[in-house]
């Protein structure tokens, strides 16, 4: 059959950057000027997630009261329940500072204190000496921190003229003989295949919120760079850590920033007790996420939940002056305003926790390069930001971690690409390189025959049935139902037909082929929630409530393989402090 797509354009590069977001800007940056280097993006780079995050980006600069970076640390270890690796806390906790000057100096224009310093604030588990009380370490620009690093290293990426391919969706990693060689990538705008072949690749396509129902993340956030390298060999590392946040808008999973709580928010069950202080009586409302997600959860499971399914509480900014919130957390009240049509002066906002973050994914060291055990590296790959699992965020990631996390990985990932640069050689390309994409492409825009089945119905169920089975509580019953709704999907998968059999801006075919990633995360998601028979951050069984150390100081990890997943352990790596039970 003659192909439906036309012959692939070639690129060389010396380094091609899969994502424009915080964490790959932030490595295109560091390479400018020393290499060759392609941003690729699906979106246009400043409509990546990062834009999104509201609440700070922290470091222990101890602008507005005495921190540490080893504070910073022990919250990060402590957040993350003792699954994080210290060493990559450490090199978080220590960089953070330095990299929060580098933005300044590029230029991102931050909240101030009067005296002109870089403002900070509160943000929940943040701590001052080891958990005593909470710490204002949360940098900010407004409640638009985000939105602020993207643009600002965007204007970089620019004045440093890298070669940027906007609109150009990445569908397969290139692998010869064991060393990483490039990309294929469909030009959206055309619906021609390009492939891009080079002596360095780094991934940094972010997260996979959209294997849920209810979720803060945007409709492109559907774990590609996670999927993809998986289908190559490359192993998946604590999947089931996936953190819901407590405040997203009822329904509809849009996330109010926790700023709010930072500022001075307290959630409320239906008796209007602000019940957070009972459960955790240091922080109270500012106890971390995945703590805060199962007070609501517990309150609802109680009889004491509010909205139309009664499962939800409310969120409640009155006491919080007019002028406070609109200074302090503009996005936020406009949020209330726009989606819950209630004036957050007034009235209380209905919330719910929603799928915010990915704290496993790729694996890597400390210098981003993706690893396919527990020690070995692939030659040349490297990931970072949220597809990445550096493990710096164990089993629950604390508030303006990832921010952070983007530009000190970013950062340590395109330094150590720019040193793998100077002797790396070129891998020629494997024998027909773009093949597997082209294949994937032409099924789907080819009419084939016999019953056929619509991609947002088998997303739709996905969704639902994950939020539901794999969401703040889990356990081995729901677990295996959902395995097995999962093989249906995936047959059902293969029929999958589109309706728009053209070339431009074929969005039918993208969503086609994101679907097929989100299949195969869910299922390694799943994989590591039954693996893991504990419970510890953000991942919570009621078969099994219990932390346990004796067994499960232990990241999990998942292949695919010809004979089915995978699943082994890799030790914790612990350095400066012992596991002690979470209290806040
Ligand atoms: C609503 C919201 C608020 C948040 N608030 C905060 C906060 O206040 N503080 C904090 O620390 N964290 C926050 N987070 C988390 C943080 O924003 C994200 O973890 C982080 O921005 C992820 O950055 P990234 O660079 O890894 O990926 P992203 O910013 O998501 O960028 C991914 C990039 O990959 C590209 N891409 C993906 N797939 C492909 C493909 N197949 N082909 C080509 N390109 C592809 C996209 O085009 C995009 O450019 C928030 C998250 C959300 C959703």
């Amino acid at each position: 059959m003659a192909s439906a797509v036309r012959p692939s354009t070639y690129h060389k590069h010396d380094v091609v950057i899969i994502g424009a977001g915080g964490a790959g800007l932030m490595a295109a940056v560091q390479l400018a000027g020393i290499a060759d280097v392609a941003v690729i993006s699906k979106l246009y780079p400043s409509r990546s997630h990062t834009g999104a995050a509201q609440g700070g980006i922290c470091a222990a600069l101890g602008n507005s009261e005495e921190d540490h970076w080893e504070w910073h640390m022990f919250d990060t270890v402590k957040g993350g329940d003792y699954l994080t690796d210290q060493d990559a806390a450490e090199v978080l906790a220590r960089e953070a500072i330095d990299a929060i000057i580098e933005l300044e100096h590029m230029g991102l224009p931050f909240s101030r204190t009067p005296d002109g310093k870089i403002a900070q604030r509160r943000f929940g588990g943040h701590t001052r000496n080891f958990g005593e009380g909470p710490v204002m370490r949360s940098c900010y620009a407004a409640d638009r921190t985000g939105h602020m690093i993207l643009q600002t290293l965007y204007q970089q990426g620019i004045k440093h003229n890298l070669n940027f391919f906007d609109e150009f969706q990445m569908l397969d990693l290139l692998i010869n003989d064991g060393q990483v060689c490039g990309v294929v990538a469909l030009q959206i705008r055309t619906g021609e295949l390009h492939i891009f072949h080079s002596k360095a690749v780094i991934f940094a396509t972010g997260g996979f919120g959209r294997c849920f129902s209810v979720t803060s993340n945007a409709l492109a956030l559907t774990g590609d760079g996670v999927a993809i390298p998986w289908r190559r060999g490359v192993p998946l590392e604590d999947m089931e850590m996936f953190q819901f946040h407590p405040t997203g808008i009822y329904k509809l999973g849009v996330l109010l920033s926790e700023a709010a709580r930072g500022e001075g928010g307290i959630v409320i069950n239906s008796e209007g007790e602000a019940f957070a202080k009972r459960y955790a009586p240091t922080l109270a409302d500012l106890a971390p996420r995945d703590m805060m997600s199962r007070f609501i959860y517990q309150e609802v499971k109680e009889g004491r939940g509010v909205g139309s399914g009664k499962d939800g509480v409310y969120l409640d900014l009155r006491h919080i002056p007019y002028e406070v919130q609109e200074a302090k957390l503009p996005d936020i009240t406009e949020f209330i305003r726009v989606y819950l049509g209630v004036d957050p002066t007034k009235e209380m906002a209905l919330i719910q926790p929603t799928a915010h973050y990915a704290m496993g994914g790729i694996p890597t060291d400390l210098d981003g390069r993706v690893l396919l055990n527990n020690t070995e590296v692939m030659p040349g790959f490297y990931a970072a930001g949220e597809c990445a699992c550096v493990s710096v965020h164990g089993a629950n990631r604390l508030g303006t971690n990832s921010l952070v996390d983007l530009v000190v990985f970013g950062r340590r990932a395109g330094r150590h690409a720019a040193e793998f640069l100077r002797t790396a050689e070129l891998a020629p390309l494997p024998p027909n390189a773009d093949a597997f994409a082209r294949d994937q492409v032409e099924r789907l825009l080819s009419k084939g025959s016999g019953p056929t089945e619509k991609v947002g119905a088998i997303r739709e169920t996905l969704q639902f049935e994950m939020f539901d089975k794999t969401g703040v509580v889990r356990n081995e019953r729901g677990m295996r139902e959902m395995l097995a709704i999962l093989d249906d999907l995936k047959l059902r998968y293969q029929r999958v037909a589109i309706d728009d059999h053209t070339r431009t801006f074929n969005t039918d075919l993208l969503e086609a082929l994101e679907l097929g990633y989100l299949l195969d995360i869910s299922e390694c998601i799943v994989a590591g929630a039954l693996g893991r028979t504990e419970s510890r951050g953000a991942h919570y069984r009621d078969d099994y409530p219990d932390r346990d150390d004796q067994n499960w100081l232990n990241h999990t990890m998942v292949w695919k393989t010809s004979g089915g997943l995978r699943f082994d352990k890799k030790p914790v790596t612990i350095t400066k402090f012992q596991p002690k039970e979470r209290k806040y």
